[in-house]
Parts: structure tokens; sequence; C-alpha cells
């Protein structure tokens, strides 16, 4: 079968290779370059700490799981299990978090400051905190560039630099995509384009309704070794990639944020968060770098994934694909190639169908 997937960045390049694995031709199309967008700008925490309800805690979780899987297919490091430490939530707020998670069964322990001082040294202890012993950090370029290498062993070929301008309808069916090179065919398109996934599938009468939501991620220079755990402060969250850059997203809670503007100049911003990390681990530290992306959001917040519109069409946008993404990769190949989807599968994937959006 021919796939066409429209986006390279961390949701194409993952469905492409595991589409490949199950024998199909795929072609990944990218405006620019794999992981370039939302991809390249992403925190990163791959966690189900965060959720909307239990249908998504349960998506997430299933998540983490598939991450473990597509880490021993591709042999990667670019996913890691740091773990989390969060204080977050402060006073009651705290303990509900603490209790509700336990009740889900999901690995939490609550620490003093005096333990946190032990698993964080450079880091000024809270008073407590949670511990989510599962959660882990993903390098989403390294990801993509290392499965679309994986990919390309099976024939995968990335044509990057090229915009698709229109899905291509005909007779009612999607049969490829319209491109500034010429029509490309095929028998099958996910649209996997993050924020511009609402554009595309409108012009096929698919209605994908998205929220305009900048984020923004401050990089440090390079340290060495200081943090050992993903932190998550009530005003701050922050990370140490394996190279010692420290990344800070400029938003507290970045990842219910719905501001939908840039309030400041971005190196205000970066300053100001520069300023909250300096408060966390007690010395400035300077930024060498900030990443503005739009995030995948759709408008009710929760992902899309499934055939929608015309026949041969399926869309995959999201936020928290730093989270979902091996998963979605999984089920939207297994979907796409017609192989039958447990009833699990099925389930997880049943709150989040595109028709919820035509009514
Ligand atoms: C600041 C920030 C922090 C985040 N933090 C987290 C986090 O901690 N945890 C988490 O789980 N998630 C997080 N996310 C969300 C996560 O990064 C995204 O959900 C994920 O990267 C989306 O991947 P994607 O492949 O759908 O979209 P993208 O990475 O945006 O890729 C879409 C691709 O489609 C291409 N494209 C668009 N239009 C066309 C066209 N017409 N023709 C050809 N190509 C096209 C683009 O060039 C782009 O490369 C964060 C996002 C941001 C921005």
């Amino acid at each position: 079968m021919k796939v066409i997937i429209v986006g390279a960045g961390i949701i194409g390049a993952l469905t492409a290779f595991r589409l490949a694995e199950r024998g199909a031709e795929v072609t990944v199309i990218d405006a620019g370059q794999p992981a370039g967008a939302a991809s390249g700008a992403s925190f990163g925490w791959t966690n189900a700490s965060f959720h909307a309800d239990q249908d998504h805690f349960n998506l997430r979780l299933a998540a983490i799981a598939a991450h473990r899987r597509l880490g021993a297919d591709l042999q990667s490091d670019a996913i890691r299990w740091p773990g989390c430490l969060c204080w977050e939530a402060q006073g009651d707020a705290f303990d509900e978090q603490h209790k509700a998670l336990k009740a889900l069964g999901y690995a939490v322990s609550e620490v003093s400051a005096q333990a946190f001082a032990e698993l964080e040294p450079s880091v000024v202890a809270p008073s407590r905190a949670l511990h989510f012993a599962d959660e882990g950090a993903v390098d989403l370029a390294q990801l993509a560039s290392e499965a679309l290498q994986a990919g390309a062993r099976h024939g995968v070929r990335v044509l990057a630099g090229l915009s698709v301008t229109a899905l291509q309808e005909t007779s009612g069916r999607i049969a490829g995509v319209q491109t500034l090179a010429g029509v490309l065919t095929a028998d099958r398109v996910i649209v996997a384009a993050g924020v511009a996934t609402e554009q595309l599938m409108a012009e096929v009468g698919a209605p994908v309704p998205m929220l305009r939501r900048p984020g923004l991620m401050v990089r440090s220079e390079p340290l060495p070794p200081l943090l050992n755990h993903i932190l998550v402060s009530p005003e701050q969250e922050l990370r140490q990639t394996p190279q010692g850059h420290l990344l800070a997203p400029t938003s507290a809670w970045h990842q219910g944020d719905n501001s939908d503007t840039v309030p400041e100049p971005l190196d205000a911003l970066a300053n100001r968060t520069m300023a909250r990390v300096q408060e966390m681990i007690g010395r400035q530290v300077a930024w060498d770098q900030v990443t503005l992306a739009f995030r995948p959001v759709p408008q009710d917040g929760l992902p899309v994934i499934g055939a929608c519109g015309p026949a041969g069409l399926y869309v995959t946008v999201m936020h928290s694909g730093a989270t979902l993404a091996p998963l979605v990769a999984e089920l939207a190949a297994a979907e796409v190639m017609e192989s039958a989807l447990s009833n699990t599968q099925l389930a997880l994937l049943s709150p989040y169908r595109p028709a919820r959006f035509t009514g």
C-alpha cells in the first residue's frame, strides 16, 4: 500500500517507521525539515500525571509503555527515564493529586525536603514533592531522525522543503496530495501537519478545529551535570539535557497554558524565565536560545486520531505529542494498513475520533 504522510514532526516520523515495518510504501513530505516545528521546540516530558480524565490517563499510560517498546526497537537513547519531582500543586491540591494518582495505580510517592535534597542536591528543596518514578524526557528531534533512518531501511522516503498545498480528491476519495512540484499519488494520506492540519482538512470538508497556542522554550548555555529529574515547581518546569543545557518553558503549568498571544518580547520572557530558574537552583545561568513554536492543540484540548472526511484520509493531531506519539504511531499504522485492533486498543482511541467535530 502506498501511503503519503504530510508532516515529518514526531507524529509523522514515528508513524512512517511503524507503517514501513508493516510493509507500506511510505513517503513523508514536510514543508520544512523533520522535527522543525512543534517537535523541535518541545519540553519533551513524557507523563501521565497530567491528564484531563480517566480516558486521557489510560491513553498516556499506554503511551509510556509504547515509548519503552520504541526505545528498544530503535535501540535509541533519545528517551530517558529520570522520573519527575513535582510540587506544582500546593496544600490540599497536592494531597488530592497524590491521592488521585495513587487510586489510578500510578507510580507516585511523596518525598520529604530531606529526601528531595538527596535526590537533587543542586536544587533549593521544597517542603515536599511528588515523585513520579516512571516519567521520561525525550529528545524529539533525535527520535524523529532515528525513526526516519530506521524507516529508510524499509524504504521510507522523505521529501523535505516541499509544501503540500492541498489534498487531492478524485471521485470522492483522497488519491494523493498537491504540491508545488506537482501531484503525488497514494492509496492513503495521513495528515500529521501539526498546526497546519485544520486548514488542509477544512478544504476537503473535514473539520478539525484548533486553537492558537504559542509555546516558548528557553535553553541555557551548557552546564556541568546539575539535575537528575524533570522538575516541576508552581512557577517553573525544568530539566537538563544530556548535552548539559537546561530546558525551561516560559510559562508555568505549560501543558495547561491557555494564552493565545506571546505576552512580552522573547528576550524579556527568556530573562524572566532564567530568573525563576536561578531561584530554583541558587545560581546564575545565562540563556543561549529561545524557540517559539505553536502547539498543535485541537479545540477541545484532546487528541484527534482516525479516518476522517473522504475515504483514504486519516488524521493525527494533538498536543502532548511527546508523550503520545509512539502509541499513536503504532495504532495509526495498524488502522491505515487495515489490521484489526484489539478491543483495548479501540477503547483507547474511541474518545479521540475526529467524528466528534462533525456532530
Ligand atoms: C513549547 C512546547 C512544549 C511542549 N512540551 C511538551 C511536553 O513536555 N510533553 C508533551 O507530551 N508534549 C509537549 N509539547 C507538544 C508536542 O511537542 C507536540 O504535540 C508534538 O511535537 C506535535 O508533533 P507533530 O508531529 O504533530 O507536529 P509538528 O512537530 O508541528 O510537525 C508538523 C510538521 O508538519 C509540517 N507541515 C505543516 N504543514 C505542512 C504542509 N502543508 N506541507 C508539508 N508539511 C507541512 C511542518 O513543517 C512540521 O514539520 C510541547 C510543544 C511545545 C511547542
